[in-house]
């Protein structure tokens, strides 16, 4: 309904650029016949300015064209980025076309060889359609911003093509690593669409004109813009990316010995299998035939029994705050403090792996002893 920009006597015209005096001018030639092509679509188009005092287009007919629904909303957003543009001193145009006509975009500026696109977008758009739009931008090397109303109820959709791809990566499709804190890779909307896809966004409320992202809930627009404009926002996005790759690296070198770790718990403290392996065979060795002596034996299951205190005792230290891996956090909405890895740094993933190591060995050992009833205990005496 109200693109900017439309060719006249072969002269491509951005309404608002031009003078009150220059717009009436043309406005009475018009009247009198001279012909105004839309910029958009090559539609026959006419003159008027908003109630917000803005010179704009409009169809003349209904030529099926796209920007036939832009709202009052859009073209009040679309003028404004293109003047701060202008001001911040980039070269600036509005309802930019590509060169094959696949692509229109609202606000295009140029300085220094940076290519930025802004798009306001203010009807839903499906996420597989803005990533196929963008797509357009990423291949010709352009910089694309997308100011996105209803953005945050649309947070569900990218959320979730977003954990399937965390947990997918950690060899654990469709279920989730124990003892790790879901909200380590929580983040807004903004930043899970440029993690899973690349995709730059913000936030848009039409109505106010203003952006908001995750950690700021009103930033004026002509701030936001400029934020974009010294390449500061494109930054923040890639610095929030970065950390949250950073700690799926960690995730997925450690979901392993994370997943190990719960099966360990499951025997040493929750079944207390070992305890009742031991002694099912002790039981049994006294009543059965004996080739060593009977304090032989109760030696044998003595030090089975101190090993199994032992790896217990090791366990508890390691899930203790002290142990520097793991944090008792009460999370809302369960009643008990739940059990998280902290997923800091290598070295503590190494260190999980390592403990991880010294109980399978000791399991391998525990297991042979019990196996073979003459056998020493501890076989390896090198795990402590
Ligand atoms: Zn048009």
């Amino acid at each position: 309904m109200v693109p900017l920009r439309a060719v006249i006597e072969g002269e491509t015209i951005i309404g608002p650029d031009i003078s009150e005096e220059e717009w009436k001018d043309l406005a009475v030639r018009h009247r009198n016949g001279l012909p105004v092509t839309m910029g958009c679509c090559g539609a026959p188009g006419h003159l008027r300015v908003s109630k917000k005092g803005t010179q704009h287009f409009y169809h003349a007919v209904d030529a099926g064209c796209h920007f036939e629904e832009e709202s009052k909303e859009h073209l009040e957003i679309k003028y404004q980025i293109y003047r701060i543009c202008q001001s911040e001193g980039w070269e600036t145009w509005v309802e930019f076309p590509a060169p094959d006509r696949t692509w229109i975009s609202d606000v295009y500026a140029l300085r220094d060889g940076r290519k930025i696109v802004f798009e306001i977008q203010i009807s839903t758009i499906s996420p597989s359609v803005l990533e196929e739009r963008d797509l357009k931008y990423q291949a010709q090397g352009i910089e694309s911003y997308w100011l996105l109303d209803h953005f945050l109820g649309r947070t569900k959709d990218f959320a979730s093509g977003y954990e399937a791809h965390i947990f997918e990566k950690a060899g654990r499709p469709g279920k989730k690593i124990p003892y790790i804190n879901d909200s380590l890779f929580e983040t807004g909307p903004e930043n899970h669409i440029f993690i899973a896809k690349g995709i730059r966004s913000a936030g848009l409320d039409a109505q106010k004109q203003t952006l908001f992202t995750t950690n700021n809930p009103e930033i004026p627009l002509a701030v936001w813009v400029k934020e974009v404009l010294k390449g500061n926002y494109q930054r923040y996005l890639e610095e929030t990316a970065a950390g949250y790759n950073r700690k799926r690296r960690l995730l997925i070198m450690a979901a392993p010995a994370l997943i190990r770790f719960q099966e360990f718990y499951e025997k040493i403290i929750r079944s207390g299998i070992y305890k009742e392996k031991a002694g099912r065979c002790q039981r049994m060795s006294r009543t059965t035939a004996q080739r060593i002596n009977d304090k032989a034996r109760e030696k044998k299951f003595q030090d089975i029994s101190a090993e199994i205190d032992w790896l217990e005792k090791e366990y508890r230290l390691l899930v203790s705050e002290s142990s520097g891996l793991f944090s008792w956090k009460k999370i809302p909405g369960y009643p008990a403090p739940g059990l998280y890895f902290r997923l800091e740094s290598e070295s503590d993933v190494k260190k999980i792996q390592e403990m991880i190591e010294i109980f399978t060995r000791w399991e391998e050992s525990f297991e042979r002893a019990l196996g073979e009833p003459g056998r020493e205990f501890p076989v390896d005496k090198k795990m402590k």
